[in-house]
C-alpha cells in the first residue's frame, strides 16, 4: 500500500484521464467526514464543487451503504450515478432481484422488532432499515462490547444467514443474494463503457472492490491499514479534495478524452471488456 499523493500515484491518476474511466467513490468517510450522527454527514463545499466539476467531465458514481434516496438527498444532481445499499440498489439491479432482497431484509426486521426491540433500546444499538439491508449502529452505545455481543446474537438468528460486513461502529447485514460494491463497480464500468476506473473508500465494505485486484481499477483507501487490498492510501479524508482537484485540472488538459460522459446508466449493447 503506497501513499497516493506521490509522483507514482499522481501518474496513475493521470493515466486514468487518458482513457474513458469511471470515477467512483464511497460516501461516508470518503466524500463526507465521518460524524457521530450519521444523518448529519455532508460534503464540504470544496469537495462538492469539485465532484460536480468531475461529474460534468467524466462518468462519476457514488457507491454507498446508504439507500439511493438518502444519497440523493445529500448529493442532489451533482453525481448522475448513485448506487445504494453496498452495491445492491440501483438501476443495474433487476426488479425481481431487488424485491427478493427486500423481502428477506424486511423479514429480518420483523423478527428483530418482535424479539429484540427492548434489548436493543437498553443497549443503545440503533437498527437502520435500508430496504435492501440492515445496519446495526453502536457508535453511541455506552457498553460497546455488550452491544457487539447482542448484535452477534441477533445476527445468528437471521434466516437465511446474511452476508455480514463490519464497518466503523456498524454491523451491516445483507441478504446473501444481494450484489456488493465490487460487482456493482464492474457492472457500471461495463454499462458506461469504461476501460478503467478509480475507486476510493474507507471501510470494510470497500474491501469488496479492493479485493477484486483488477489491474484496470486504481484502488485507494482513506487511512492506511494493514491487511487492506487497496493499492494506495490517503492519510486523511480531507485529502479527497486534492484528488478531485488533480482529476478536474488534469482532465481539462486532456479534453479529447472527456467527451460523451453523460449517459445515465443506459445499458450498453454487449461490449463486455476483456477480463
Ligand atoms: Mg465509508
Amino acid at each position: 500500500m503506497d501513499y497516493l499523493l506521490t509522483e507514482t500515484g499522481r501518474n496513475d491518476l493521470e493515466a486514468l484521464l487518458k482513457v474513458r474511466s469511471l470515477f467512483a467513490f464511497d460516501f461516508d468517510g470518503t466524500l463526507a467526514k465521518i460524524v457521530r450522527d450519521p444523518p448529519a454527514a455532508r460534503m464540504t463545499r470544496p469537495i462538492r464543487v469539485r465532484l460536480e466539476q468531475l461529474a460534468k467531465r467524466a462518468p462519476t458514481a457514488i457507491i454507498s451503504g446508504r439507500s439511493v434516496e438518502d444519497l440523493r438527498s445529500r448529493v442532489g444532481t451533482a453525481v448522475p450515478h448513485l448506487i445504494g445499499n453496498h452495491g445492491s440498489e440501483g438501476p443495474h439491479t433487476r426488479q425481481e432481484d431487488i424485491q427478493q432482497v427486500r423481502e428477506t431484509s424486511s423479514g429480518w426486521l420483523q423478527l428483530i422488532n418482535e424479539r429484540f426491540q427492548d434489548e436493543l433500546a437498553r443497549s443503545g444499538v440503533l437498527v437502520e432499515e435500508k430496504f435492501c439491508s440492515l445496519s446495526f449502529h453502536y457508535r453511541t452505545a455506552d457498553h460497546r462490547d455488550e452491544a457487539r455481543a447482542l448484535i452477534s446474537r441477533i445476527v445468528a438468528e437471521l434466516s437465511p444467514p446474511p452476508r455480514i460486513v463490519l464497518g466503523k461502529s456498524v454491523v451491516n447485514v445483507m441478504p446473501p443474494t444481494a450484489s456488493h460494491k465490487g460487482t456493482a463497480l464492474l457492472e457500471y464500468m461495463r454499462r458506461l463503457d469504461c476501460s478503467r476506473a478509480l475507486y476510493v473508500g474507507d471501510d470494510e465494505t470497500d474491501e469488496d472492490v479492493f479485493a477484486l485486484r483488477d489491474a484496470r481499477i486504481v484502488t485507494v483507501r482513506i487511512g492506511k491499514k494493514n491487511g487492506s487490498s487497496a493499492r494506495y492510501f490517503l492519510k486523511r479524508q480531507a485529502e479527497i479534495a486534492e484528488v478531485l482537484r488533480l482529476l478536474v485540472e488534469g482532465g481539462d488538459k486532456s479534453i479529447h478524452t472527456w467527451s460523451g460522459c453523460h449517459e445515465q446508466g443506459v445499458p450498453q449493447p454487449a461490449q463486455r471488456p476483456k477480463e
